[in-house]
């Protein structure tokens, strides 16, 4: 008897269903996809919305008098079974006073906002960093209370990063050095947690695009929800639906001209394939469908998750 006869009777004879079959093969392709919002930040209007005019980006988004806009801090919890992969922490509070004074940080940190939904920091098996900027991973280092030591977040959890993003964020430029800071990264390393996602990301229907305007290596994960809806979290690529149109990049990016290739590549398939777009930062809008009417990408439907 061939074996694949054998495995196929074994599996008829002990009534082994498909989808357990499948979640024994680790092929589950469909993800819980979970909203986490760790808070809001505010960042200066013109430093979000680079060469735009603030005639142009004022008019959609009102700042303050100091000309910064408030920003979400949107993470996401990826549940499948007893997985879940929470996608980039927020900021975290373990900064100085006049740290936080340049960005005035509002509501749940995440271990809160976790928290608040009923999951614990203990129950995240998986940490995802998109890139390692303080706003996106800050969250994953705590300060011990009543102590100066830094200690994990989420001390079950394998943390996933871009090798090459690391040994960038490691070696800064003099212009992205003040968005890394040490205290989020050397915990990270001394502690023996960190996975390279270069090496593979082993969870199926997650799929991670690599951009390299924002910064070094900055991923994006594409995740297929239960009604195998595809949506892509945008992180600092696309960070809200304020930053479709090409021109519209960040005055941080180390690589503007890529930002817009990378952006015109991947609404073009967005559009095609329909797949939908999750913002980062934006305060309002979670999530969007795209449309282009030939000329411009726009949104077709501001969508929640
Ligand atoms: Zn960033």
């Amino acid at each position: 008897m061939h074996v694949h006869n054998f495995i196929s009777m074994y599996i008829e004879k002990h009534k082994i269903g498909i989808p357990c079959r499948r979640h024994y093969l680790g092929l589950m392709q469909e993800w819980k996809i979970i909203e986490v919002l760790a808070g809001t930040l505010k960042l200066d209007g013109g430093a979000m919305f680079g060469v735009v005019p603030k005639s142009i980006w004022n008019a959609m988004l009102d700042c303050d008098e100091q000309n910064r806009c408030t920003w979400a801090m949107r993470c996401l919890v990826l549940e499948q079974g007893q997985r879940r992969i929470l996608v980039d922490t927020g900021m975290g509070n373990k900064q100085s006073a006049r740290f936080f004074s340049h960005y005035e940080p509002t509501g749940n940190t995440i271990i809160p906002a976790l928290n608040s939904l009923g999951i614990s920091a203990d129950s995240i098996t998986d940490v995802l960093f998109t890139h390692l900027h303080f706003d996106h991973c800050g969250g994953a280092v705590l300060k011990q209370a009543g102590t100066e030591d830094l200690v994990l977040a989420f001390p079950n959890a394998k943390h996933w990063v871009s090798k090459a993003h690391w040994n960038h964020a490691l070696n800064p430029n003099p212009r992205e050095k003040a968005s890394f800071l040490k205290e989020n990264l050397l915990p990270l390393e001394a502690a023996g947690v960190l996975n390279w996602v270069e090496d593979g990301f082993p969870y199926g229907g997650i799929r991670l695009e690599t951009v390299f305007g924002h910064t070094e290596s900055q991923i994006l994960p594409i995740i297929q929800d239960l009604h195998g809806q595809e949506w892509m979290y945008m992180a600092d690529l696309i960070p809200s639906a304020h930053h479709i149109r090409l021109p519209f990049v960040m005055g941080y990016d180390i690589r503007p001209l890529e930002t817009i290739k990378e952006k015109e590549r991947i609404l073009k398939e967005c559009v095609e394939s329909g797949r939908n777009l999750i913002f980062e930062h934006d305060l309002n809008t979670p999530a969007a469908k795209i449309e282009f009417d030939g000329l411009n990408y726009a949104m077709a439907e501001a969508l929640t998750l």
